[in-house]
């Protein structure tokens, strides 16, 4: 078996020099962010919240931006490129002809992909002075990714933690704090976001919207601070595409043509763009292979895409954000409580958005208990222990796999292990002691929604 490529394709010099901006290469040109009041957002509108090189990466219609040297070395010092792996024996205990290979974003430190934003982000801050970010985290692998690029880059950081999420794994909250992070659970009483919410139910287990409402309004009440978020934003998904520029790469290092399946997870769509939207520019953009399939994965109790409705909603729960056009299934949707936390978003990027109604990108959904035993057997055959969210890529996968061997076709299927699940191993407890249930979606009801959607 060739042992040699595997390798081979993990040299630092296939960490790419630009990260990949999909925007000028969309079906139909990207609606404007916007204000509560229905006018355009403008650069400056954001200049509260975030560093402007940030916010000019996020309006940019360039193809191609430059990575800083400094966050290459660092992307190499944490240990990219990150392998892609061939999953021969997963192949084989599903007998499918297709190739199955993962790039498996787990190895990082953080244990998932958000570390490649995290500190990128951390970086452009610290570049204007910036001295202390804050964010929210729901299971706690985004806060965990800041809070060690914080540490990184000498930056103080704050996390507002989902609090069911801070009572019930403290492993994450630890390893924030262990890399220097305050980290205080939301609703909190330091916002009045936080406390309007603790007046009404000051037992309120908390959501990752509120959470945000919180790291918004801290950001724009205190000196130095900026706000960083871990996905749905335009340069994050940017920031994201480390992961598929190096998986063509490697993919083309191992001697393979363009696969036939790109797959990922999607929370707000930063893992799943991260890995897809180079495949999509070399399949689609650049005409080498139109009929490259790409497939986001979601969790039916949160639906966003395959039930959810493409409409101007707000990023958080108090609507501090502006106004994004996304699949929603509405701000205001309290999601069920799923394993996995990094799912639990009502919306996605309005990048991913415009290629689901264009049919480029399919979605499909799945429940938590199908998703945990295909995450049992891809454990048992090839080691890795998938986090809650990748399970459901991998679910996606195996039933890829399973219909390529009934057409017996030889198809090549990619997907992104976003990261590891040892860290929530309290939902594989769950999962092996058959105490783990599925969540019918919410009634999805967007009426609170602002009037902004009738106009446009
Ligand atoms: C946060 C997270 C996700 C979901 O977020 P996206 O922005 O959609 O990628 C998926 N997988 C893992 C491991 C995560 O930590």
């Amino acid at each position: 078996m060739d042992l040699n490529v595997v390798r081979s394709v993990q040299s630092a010099d296939l960490i790419p020099k630009q990260w990949y901006n999909i925007v000028p290469d969309l079906p139909e040109p990207l609606p404007p962010m916007l204000k509560p009041d229905g006018s355009e957002a403008k650069p400056s509108d954001l200049e509260a919240i975030f560093p402007k090189s940030l916010i000019q990466q996020e309006f940019s219609t360039e193809r191609f931006i430059d990575i800083p040297d400094e966050v290459r070395e660092l992307y190499a010092g944490l240990g990219r490129p990150t392998p892609l792996l061939r999953a021969y024996r997963l192949e084989r205990f599903l007998g499918t002809p297709a190739k199955i290979y993962y790039k498996y974003e787990g190895v990082l430190p953080t244990g998932s992909h958000k570390i490649n934003t995290a500190v990128a982000q951390a970086y452009f801050n610290k570049l204007e002075g910036v001295e202390r970010l804050v964010t929210e985290t729901g299971a706690g692998q985004w806060g965990s990714a800041l809070a060690l690029a914080g540490s990184l880059f000498g930056l103080r950081v704050r996390v507002y933690m989902v609090r069911v999420s801070y009572e019930q794994k403290p492993y994450r909250r630890i390893l924030m704090q262990l890399y220097g992070a305050e980290v205080i659970p939301s609703p909190s009483p330091y916002t009045k976001a936080g406390r309007s919410i603790l007046a009404a139910d000051p037992n309120h287990p908390g959501s990752l919207g509120i959470a945000i409402s919180e790291a918004i309004e801290d950001a724009l009440t205190n000196p130095k601070t900026k706000y960083s978020l871990g996905s749905v934003l335009n340069h994050v998904l940017l920031h994201q595409t480390v992961i598929g520029l190096e998986a063509l790469r490697q993919l083309e290092a191992m001697g393979e043509e363009l696969p036939d399946y790109v797959i990922g997870c999607v929370g707000g769509g930063s893992n799943f763009a991260g890995i897809a939207y180079p495949f999509y520019y070399e399949a689609i953009v650049r005409g080498r292979k139109r009929d490259i399939k790409l497939v986001a994965v979601e969790p039916k109790a949160i639906p966003s895409m395959t039930r959810g409705v493409y409409t101007y909603d707000y990023g958080d729960t108090a609507g501090l954000t502006p106004l994004l056009k996304m699949y929603t299934v509405g701000h205001r949707y309290s999601p069920p409580p799923i394993h996995a936390g990094g799912l639990r978003y009502h919306g996605v990027a309005p990048t991913l958005a415009i290629l689901v109604k264009n049919d480029v990108v399919k979605p499909v959904a799945y429940h938590q208990t199908e998703v945990f035993k295909a995450a049992e057997i891809f454990a048992k055959t090839e080691g890795v222990v998938p986090a809650p969210e990748s399970a459901h890529a991998v679910k996606a996968v195996i039933d890829i796999a399973l219909e390529a061997k009934k057409r017996n076709e030889k198809t090549v299927i990619l997907f992104n292990m976003s990261g590891h699940g040892l860290l929530d191993l309290g939902g594989y407890q769950e999962y092996l002691e058959g105490r783990l249930r599925d969540f019918e979606p919410k009634e999805i009801d967007l009426s609170y929604l602002p009037k902004i959607n009738q106009a446009k």
